[in-house]
């Protein structure tokens, strides 16, 4: 089990979990995560591969009976992560929208 701060887990402790970058398989380095957010529940944190470079959020909640992750890889650099979270949802007004710029811009035929 891991140690305890006051009856609780530490993320750093819970991120002994996530070992290994879900895009190349290369182990974490855990001391190179880096928290983003916090609240009483849950901690946001970054972390960067070492070896590709690909970029991982992860939102770990630490319970008094355990705890849980939810992660993504994602291409947001900390300092990205760290300002986009706090902004708002996109709602489905500006969802739509996209999908008009996308289209009326053939930009699905650019990528390919
Ligand atoms: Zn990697």
């Amino acid at each position: 089990m891991f140690p305890a701060k006051n009856g609780r887990l530490s993320w750093q402790e819970a991120l002994k979990f996530i070992n290994k970058c879900p895009v190349c398989g290369v182990e974490y380095v855990p001391e190179k995560a880096r928290l983003f957010a916090q609240n009483e529940k849950a901690n946001l944190v970054h972390i960067s591969c070492k070896s590709c470079h690909g970029n991982f959020i992860a939102m770990v909640l630490v319970m008094q009976g355990g705890i849980s992750t939810i992660g993504m890889v994602s291409d947001l650099n900390f300092e990205d992560a760290k300002r986009l979270h706090v902004l708002p949802p996109v709602n489905i007004d500006e969802l739509i929208e996209g999908r008009k710029y996308i289209n009326n811009n053939d930009l699905i035929l650019k990528i390919v």
